[in-house]
């Protein structure tokens, strides 16, 4: 995949704002600190268009970007964010619920986890609950340069049991540092976007 533009459109905070041009959705979501913005800023090749924040959980709203005037990542806040008030919490979830449960759009839900962990809990809650929607999922396996060469295919593996994924659906293991796994992860969102 060739990058000839990527631009930040919009931080939405509800549906009214979403854009209007029908273009494919690519929504990326994970909890917070797992690598999410810098991944965004590798595939697009961009040093800090997606913001690589010390505070996690700041963004509260779907941040769109166009890409190539022909799909759009969709960055979605990091969940099982402690610092924010219950209510916030709520209102949170409900929107982006809305969001991957009806948006006409959405082609993929990039699901990011550590590698270097099984993932937890709440990876799994949000694993379950895309799966259970039937909403295309792909999981990334985030910072795999943090780990020996040979633990990457065993911390794949583990990823893969934790979350019992079924043999077809992808997994890819990434590092923003390096680039592993960009050219797979461009091919698989290509495949979804159909572009
Ligand atoms: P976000 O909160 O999910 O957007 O996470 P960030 O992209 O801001 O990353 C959180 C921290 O992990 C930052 O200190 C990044 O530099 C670091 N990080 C993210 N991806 C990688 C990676 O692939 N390899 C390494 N070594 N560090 C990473």
């Amino acid at each position: 995949m060739k990058i000839k533009s990527s631009e930040f459109i919009i931080s939405a905070v509800g549906p009214k704002q979403y854009p209007e041009d029908g273009l494919p959705e690519i929504a990326l979501a994970g909890r917070s600190n797992v690598g999410k913005s810098s991944l965004i800023n590798r595939m697009l090749l961009r040093r800090n268009l997606a913001r690589t924040s010390a505070q996690p959980g700041k963004t509260q709203q779907l941040n769109y970007y166009r890409i190539n005037e022909e799909l759009y990542f969709v960055d979605v806040p990091g969940y099982g964010y402690a610092k924010v008030s219950k209510t916030e919490r709520e209102a949170w979830g409900r929107m982006i619920e809305l969001y991957l449960r009806e948006r006409e759009p959405l082609r993929l839900v990039i699901q990011l986890v550590d590698l270097r962990h099984p993932p937890t809990a709440l990876d799994i809650s949000m694993y379950e609950w895309l799966s259970h929607y039937r909403i295309p999922i792909c999981i990334v396996g985030t910072k795999a340069d943090k780990l020996s060469r040979n633990q990457v295919p065993k911390h794949g593996k583990i990823v893969r049991e934790t979350l019992g994924m079924p043999k077809g659906q992808p997994l890819v293991l990434f590092s923003s540092e390096t680039g592993m796994g960009r050219d797979e992860l461009w091919s698989i969102i290509a495949q979804a976007a159909d572009i």
